[in-house]
């Protein structure tokens, strides 16, 4: 079975100028989670991380397995993936970990690695 990489597509209609910053999202979101469940404990966030990764794995494997067609498993997929940063931003909140600057400072590391010139990693960061 071929499985259609979507990846290129979904990146094509995105504008650097139109990014919206995690970071804002992340303060947004700290009144929010305040409000409606009060003090609670981390692991919480990572239950529903873990929530929205098997709803992303739903609409993903049903859409590549042509079945629950009356589904719409494009929006599934994006809602999934958008709910998983915004449990993570939560995570990321209540562990006082500023996730933009962390991803940020990873890609930075990550973008460095040229896999098909050092295949083994030994020569990468
Ligand atoms: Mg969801």
């Amino acid at each position: 079975m071929k499985v259609e990489i979507k990846q290129v597509k979904y990146l094509g209609s995105m504008h650097y100028q139109d990014q919206k910053s995690i970071s804002k999202v992340q303060l947004e979101q700290i009144p929010w989670v305040q409000h409606n469940f009060g003090n609670r404990p981390a692991w919480m966030c990572i239950l529903g991380l873990i929530e929205e990764l098997g709803e992303l794995s739903h609409s993903f494997l049903k859409r590549a397995q042509g079945i629950r067609t009356s589904e719409n498993h494009d929006d599934k997929i994006k809602d999934a993936v958008a709910d998983i940063v915004i449990f993570l931003c939560d995570f990321c909140t209540s562990e006082g970990i500023d996730l933009e600057k962390e991803v940020l400072k990873t890609w930075n590391k990550v973008k460095k690695r040229d896999w098909k010139k050092d295949p083994t990693g030994k020569q990468t960061v």
